[in-house]
């Protein structure tokens, strides 16, 4: 069975959290600074920030 996966980010820039899904296909940013936290890259999230948290759903 799979499971989806969301991580708890830290913006590196202005120290924000922020949930991201795992296995997103989309540029995330952060909300508070626009850092880029994920860019993506194949099917796979490319994390640029520190994981302070998984989450399971
Ligand atoms: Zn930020």
């Amino acid at each position: 069975m799979k499971k989806s996966t969301f991580l708890r980010l830290i913006c590196p820039r202005c120290r924000n959290l922020q949930i991201v899904f795992g296995k997103s296909s989309m540029n995330v940013k952060c909300l508070k600074c626009n850092y880029l936290l994920a860019r993506k890259s194949g099917g796979k999230a490319r994390l640029r920030a520190q994981v302070h948290e998984v989450l399971w759903n």
